[in-house]
């Protein structure tokens, strides 16, 4: 993500913040320092680096039990209102989403249990009672602060809300007995009730941040229900129905200007360089209007076309292509019949195709669906 840069790499995961992180160490420092002074301010900032080493943690667990069931792990961003782990691809059964939600709070469990058996040796845990503001910057208020953290992120992240780790637990519960269309359904709709009574809880009591997450909530569930929707949808239709057939081809010494002139004067935006009847490369419209800004007009398609042409068979369903152009990484696939080439299929085509196919007759049913790609967020 923009504006990110990486603190750490974990079992060969990037762990990396955002920019925005420094807000919320600030907010730590601040809170601290009108009692305690600088010392306090310094406690305070500290108390928030721990916090948010405990929520890398939480994303660490997310993503080690994901990479066990194939998914790809992308990285694990660090934002002031939480982490994110960006996982590729999606849970193959609802037993490995299951497991995949419970691994981040079963982290802070179990770090709350070593903070309570750490707290308990050091004879900390009486002050539990008294803490608070007035509790001044120590080893035992930090220690008891971060086992109240622990206890709080692994239950807040427990609301069976989606897109939280609780409303996911629900969703594969509920997979397995009505299938995952009607289980996202189901675990979306009762995500948002939480989250619109989060946010009045919110609003009452004047917790601001609440307010913005329970508002989070409530999107990324919508997120969520279009998501499964569209995997509804590309599912059921072939690649071999969606490429585009009356796509205009390049030969490897097309100049980018040729290119330029067919994005202009067709609806067209992504090009097979084709040698001999087969393709040996790919133009997208980012890589003309890329040279063309670079004033690269006259260089030859040949020496800018992206050499790896990624492959499906004509049989696989786009919900599949999707999946594959996430885990690649790439604006367009070739589809072939056997060793036939047939054309491309692009990130356009996919949401042209998820436009036109909702409209089709019963069983599918109409509703927005905004994206098609399974590129998933755990927080
Ligand atoms: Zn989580």
């Amino acid at each position: 993500m923009k504006w990110s840069f990486k603190v750490a790499r974990i079992a060969g995961i990037d762990v990396n913040v955002h920019a925005t992180f420094g807000l919320i160490v600030a907010v730590g420092a601040l809170e601290w320092s009108g009692r305690h002074g600088a010392q306090g301010a310094l406690f305070g900032a500290a108390l928030m680096l721990a916090l948010f080493a405990c929520v890398a943690l939480h994303e660490l667990g997310h993503s080690l039990v994901a990479r066990r069931f194939g998914l790809t792990v992308r990285e694990i961003l660090l934002l002031p209102i939480g982490g994110v782990a960006m996982l590729v691809g999606r849970p193959e059964r609802p037993l490995h989403e299951l497991l995949i939600a419970l691994a981040g709070p079963a982290v802070n469990v179990a770090l709350a249990a070593a903070l309570l058996l750490v707290n308990g040796v050091l004879g900390f845990l009486p002050g539990l009672t008294e803490l608070g503001a007035a509790s001044g910057p120590s080893l035992q208020t930090a220690l008891l602060w971060l086992l109240g953290a622990n206890m709080a992120l692994a239950v807040f992240n427990m609301i069976p809300a989606l897109p939280l780790d609780g409303g996911r637990v629900l969703r594969a519960g509920l997979s397995m007995a009505v299938g995952p269309a009607r289980a996202t359904s189901a675990a979306a709709a009762i995500g948002q009730v939480i989250a619109v009574a989060l946010f009045a809880f919110a609003l009452i009591s004047g917790h601001l941040v609440l307010a913005f997450i329970s508002l989070l909530v409530f999107l990324g569930a919508s997120q969520e229900r279009a998501t499964e929707r569209a995997r509804t949808i590309l599912g059921d239709v072939p690649a071999g129905r969606a490429y585009n057939r009356r796509a205009i081809a390049l030969s490897p010494c097309d100049r980018v200007n040729d290119a330029a002139e067919h994005i202009l004067t067709t609806y067209q935006t992504d090009f097979a360089v084709m040698l001999e009847g087969e393709p040996i490369g790919v133009l997208t419209r980012a890589d003309v209007i890329r040279a063309l800004a670079e004033g690269a007009g006259s260089a030859y398609v040949a020496g800018l076309m992206r050499r790896e042409v990624v492959r499906v068979g004509a049989d696989r369903s786009l919900d599949e292509v999707a999946r594959l152009m996430s885990e690649k990484s790439t604006p367009v696939v070739a589809v072939y019949d056997g060793e036939r080439y047939l054309g491309l299929i692009s990130h356009e085509d996919m949401a042209e195709a998820l436009t036109l196919l909702q409209f089709l007759p019963a069983p599918r049913q109409g509703g927005a669906a905004s994206q098609a790609a399974p590129r998933a967020q755990w927080t």
